[in-house]
């Protein structure tokens, strides 16, 4: 791979809702791994699990505490599923979409990775996916693979009435 880097894409996503839109992404996603000849792991879809977690949030906007509660439980698996496989760096596409608060995120990331045991330590790679080019590479891949457009962020909570696309 390039720059001696080889990802391994971990699917954590228990935040989306229907089932049917988790089938969808991960699909998609899948389909951009075998292109390249990625690994790709799925975590487990438990959507109960998650409601429980950011119950009481329900209502918050986009970017308020629901979203960090979420980035939370996402990146702390990411970082203990990196940890069980001697992975020592982590990072998220969260951070490329400009829907997100990149604040929330490396907050988030960071305090996963200071979960980790010291013995098994991993690293919160907090690079601006949306800078120096980042940006403009990341739509030509979405029109070279012609992805599928989400409509929403991920969560019922997150699906709009209006047109509004806060899902990229
Ligand atoms: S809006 Fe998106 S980031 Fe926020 S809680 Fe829902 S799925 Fe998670």
């Amino acid at each position: 791979m390039k720059n001696g880097i080889t990802p391994v894409i971990y699917y954590c996503n228990p935040n989306i809702y229907p089932r049917e839109e988790y089938e969808i992404r991960k699909n998609e996603c899948t389909r951009y791994a075998e292109a390249l000849g990625l690994e790709i792991v799925d975590a487990d879809y438990d959507h109960g699990n998650w409601l429980r977690e950011v119950a009481g949030m329900e209502s918050e906007p986009e970017r308020g505490g629901r979203c960090l509660k979420c980035f939370k439980l996402r990146l702390l698996r990411t970082a203990q599923f990196a940890a069980e496989r001697g992975i020592k760096v982590i990072s998220t596409t969260l951070a490329s979409s400009r829907w997100k608060s990149l604040d929330q995120i490396n907050e988030a990331g960071r305090w996963a990775c200071a979960e980790i045991p010291p013995d098994d330590s991993v690293i919160w790679w907090d690079q601006n996916w949306r800078k120096g080019g980042l940006q403009e590479r990341r739509l030509q891949i979405l029109k070279e693979y012609d992805f599928y457009n989400q409509l929403y962020c991920g969560c019922e909570f997150s699906i709009r009435k209006d047109d509004q696309n806060t899902g990229e």
